[in-house]
């Protein structure tokens, strides 16, 4: 299997720590608001990458953090903590917040079919941990204490920006950031002191005693601990979007080479960002859209992740509306393909039926996925499966083995024939009864009702036929 390494900046052979086990660590949400599609993206990426884990024999153990403390509205340490902002936004305490997104949250995987990880820790769970590694760091010589918290000396560290492959006096160079009393720009904390000011809804409510005073973690220091804790180290793949590389991972991997002398994880996998409209999402522009808002829509939330299989993982994806409609229409004519076929065969009698063809196209398959999560062209093979003319028993069965790593849901679909739900059918026998009688205003009324229920007709010869939208 062939996995692109953002640390070695090149395609390798994936080799694991363990002979069959592989530990992935995945940067998950900060639940101060609902996640959209572009934290989605990089969920469901995630998600393929670890079931073509299991499709290639290992078992996974993967582990997504839940960050609901310390990650602030600018990654440079600077700004308010994002969980205390939607505090005062909403008038509750911080941990309902994080309660209230993290459900949400498990409703957006759920409905995108995402797998669930093996665990999804809290950092506010997990606060002993990071103390404990923060401790180790200045033990080891990499931090210094300011008026406002402890903070990591990254000059302290030779390969710091390893996976960036920026240098330190680059990174120094390009700042602007007014560096307070940072040593280097690029330094960041690791322990915050709380404000010794504040009062009513302004007052942090996430706040420990630490041995350098009452305070809370810094974002950085909960991806260490905790997959330390959960995973070990080194690990084996840590992923996260793009906009992690320089800042977040880059920082992760200092705090844990500093504390344990080790590389945190060999692989280090990114997906690219998605963009709305050819631009960044912004609240400001009203574009950044929550899986929830493409179903009142009225789109499936598989067709989002349909969309995002027809781009590669590291490939930019430009979201527009006329492209998720095009992804549904693509999944609407694969269900009602399959809804068609008969059942798959048992896989003792795939090859003799003529399904030897078909495993050509598995094989076809499964390198596609094994180069670098090649979903684009693993996309294509299913379509020369459905749209080939080998008996439709050998197609579903090879059809079922695509759906493990492509999560779409089409075990649901295959010859099932379309269920009409009964307020469905009687409408239909209305307008059966309307065009009798000539009285297409009223035909083409019940055809707008039935189309809001998500079934579309249409007028054969002998009679209406319907199917799912
Ligand atoms: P956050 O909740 O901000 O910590 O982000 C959760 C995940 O979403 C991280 O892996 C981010 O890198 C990723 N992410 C954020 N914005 C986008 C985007 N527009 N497209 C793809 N991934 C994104
Ligand atoms: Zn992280």
């Amino acid at each position: 299997m062939q996995l692109y390494n953002t640390l070695t900046r090149s395609k390798q052979e994936f080799n694991p720590i363990q002979n069959k086990r592989v530990g992935v660590y995945s940067c998950g949400p900060t639940v101060y608001w609902f996640a959209h599609i572009g934290n989605m993206r990089a969920f469901l990426f995630a998600d393929l990458l670890c079931r073509a884990l299991r499709m290639n024999g290992y078992a996974v153990e993967q582990i997504m953090n839940i960050t609901d403390v310390g990650h602030l509205t600018d990654d440079a340490d600077e700004g308010e903590d994002k969980m205390m902002v939607a505090m005062k936004r909403e008038g509750k305490t911080a941990y309902d917040i994080a309660e209230f997104y993290a459900q949400a949250f498990f409703k957006d995987l759920e409905a995108l079919n995402i797998t669930p990880a093996s665990r999804y820790p809290r950092a506010t769970e997990h606060i002993a941990e990071q103390i404990e590694m923060i401790e180790a760091l200045e033990k080891n010589g990499f931090t210094y204490q300011t008026s406002d918290g402890i903070y990591f000396d990254t000059s302290k560290l030779a390969d710091y920006g390893r996976l960036s492959g920026q240098k330190l006096d680059e990174k120094q160079a390009g700042s602007r950031v007014d560096m307070g009393e940072k040593k280097n720009a690029t330094d960041f904390a690791l322990w915050k002191f709380s404000p010794t000011t504040g009062s009513g809804n302004t007052k942090r409510q996430m706040e420990w005693e630490s041995p350098w005073g009452i305070g809370f973690p810094g974002w950085h220091i909960e991806c260490s601990a905790m997959s330390k804790k959960y995973l070990g180290v080194p690990f084996d793949i840590h992923t996260g979007g793009i906009d992690h590389i320089a800042v977040h991972h880059e920082n992760e991997i200092a705090q844990t080479e500093g504390a344990e002398g080790k590389l945190e994880a060999n692989y280090w996998m990114h997906n690219e960002f998605i963009t709305v409209d050819g631009g960044k999402m912004s609240k400001s522009l009203g574009n950044v859209y929550t899986i929830e808002q493409l179903v009142e829509k009225g789109f499936d939330p598989l067709a989002f992740r349909y969309l995002c299989l027809q781009a590669h993982y590291r490939s930019k994806l430009n979201f527009t509306w006329e492209s998720l409609e095009a992804a549904q229409n693509a999944l609407n004519r694969l269900r009602s393909t399959i809804r068609e076929w008969d059942a798959p065969l048992a896989p003792s009698l795939f090859e003799g039926e003529g399904g030897g063809r078909g495993i050509a196209l598995e094989a076809r398959f499964s390198q596609a996925i094994n180069d670098d999560l090649n979903t684009p062209e693993a996309l294509s093979i299913l379509w020369q499966l459905v749209d080939s003319d080998y008996p439709t028993s050998a197609k579903a069965e090879s059809l079922l083995k695509f759906d493990q790593i492509l999560g779409l849901h089409l075990d649901q679909f295959i010859g099932k024939s379309v269920e009409i739900p009964p307020e469905v059918q009687k409408l239909l026998d209305e307008r059966a009864h309307a065009r009798t009688e000539k009285n297409w205003s009223e035909s083409d009324r019940l055809r707008t009702e039935i189309e809001e229920r998500g079934f579309i007709v249409e007028d054969k010869p002998e009679g209406q036929n319907v199917r799912e939208m």
